[in-house]
């Protein structure tokens, strides 16, 4: 998954119903939490990397939501984890298991993440597609990165593929023998000289974000006081891994007057077998853009249709136009009758 802001890659990876989650992102734990939901998966832990300078981590957050373990390099100096990893650990899921490399360089505390039959590997900043981290702070040590990645990640068969913690090109994935080959800083015949001159002379910005984050991570995304993205609370409500509100049908029976609820359904459909929600107001999806400006933007809207589909677009549309105390009805007028629910005509 993706996080636009800091061009962060955070993964996650599953097995019998177990998952870890590498890498997430402050910003992004309500997105990584509706996919963990919607999978049916028990996230056993957060891993990191390393300590990031380009964004806050979410294993703290992540941790109070779904008790997931956070796990950090000891080398990294983070406090607050609840396992520290050495090189050589392994870290189980299902009947799977990442083993831990120390691939300092980028900072002191760099580690890759290798599944247990090398098929894959995590590599964070170490090494990115034809690229690679900084070197220039947080303990980096271009001597060190060199040989972490001809040691210890290039080491890996040919075929194994490598994922980044970034990638400022939207690159998804490379692999040990197109990097061994390609990579303009460290591959081919290049040496740890050509490589620590290379780093040495970057001449890069100072991060934007570093003296946020860094504080942030060593305490691995902790929060004190109020949390800056807090859920909406005029109902509770949930959201999706598309990124729709949604809010339970029961809630929306003993709350109808204080919402205003929006049937996205054809005419005959509000007069058809399903009925309809009493005090509902019917606009049909294809008119919705034209008469937007009869409902109010104080009042909490639902959307509402036959199975949950139409009313979601109604949602995006109204969020788009500036509404923003929005929700979806999953599953529409059918779920609301099976559950028994008091509704005005049909059958
Ligand atoms: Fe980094």
């Amino acid at each position: 998954m993706f996080d636009p802001a800091s061009s962060t890659y955070t993964y996650l990876v599953a097995d019998g119903g177990e998952a870890v989650l590498i890498d997430p992102v402050f910003e992004q734990v309500r997105r990584d939490a509706a996919l963990i939901e919607e999978l049916g998966l028990t996230l056993v832990a957060t891993l990191e990397t390393h300590v990031h300078a380009d964004h806050v981590t979410g294993a703290w957050l992540l941790k109070q939501r779904l008790g997931s373990a956070i796990a950090v390099s000891r080398a990294g100096g983070a406090k607050g984890a609840d396992r520290l990893l050495d090189d050589g650990d392994r870290i189980s899921f299902g009947m799977r298991s990442f083993g831990v490399r120390a691939t300092p360089g980028h900072t002191g505390g760099c580690v890759t993440y290798v599944l247990d039959g090398e098929e894959m590997a995590f590599t964070g900043d170490c090494l990115l597609i034809r690229g690679c981290g900084r070197t220039d702070f947080q303990d980096g040590d271009p001597a060190a990165m060199y040989r972490s990645v001809r040691e210890r990640i290039f080491s890996l068969p040919d075929d194994c593929p490598l994922y980044p913690a970034h990638d400022y090109r939207g690159l998804t994935a490379t692999s040990v023998a197109e990097e061994r080959r390609y990579n303009p800083r460290l591959g081919g015949a290049l040496s740890e000289s050509d490589f620590s001159l290379t780093m040495n002379n970057l001449r890069l910005a100072h991060p934007k974000q570093i003296d946020v984050a860094v504080p942030a991570n060593l305490k691995c995304g902790l929060m004190e006081g109020p949390i800056p993205m807090a859920d909406p609370d005029w109902a509770p409500l949930t959201v999706n891994f598309a990124g729709i509100w949604e809010v339970e049908p029961q809630w929306v029976e003993e709350n109808a007057h204080a919402v205003q609820i929006v049937d996205v359904r054809e005419p005959v459909e509000f007069t058809g077998p399903l009925g309809h929600i009493r005090g509902a107001v019917l606009i049909p999806l294809g008119s919705l853009a034209a008469r937007m400006g009869e409902l109010a933007k104080d009042k909490p809207i639902v959307a509402v249709c036959k199975s949950g589909g139409r009313s979601a677009q109604a949602v995006n549309m109204l969020k788009q136009a500036g509404f923003d105390k929005l929700a979806n009805l999953p599953g529409g007028m059918m779920r609301w009758r099976q559950e028994g629910l008091d509704a005005e005509g049909g059958e």
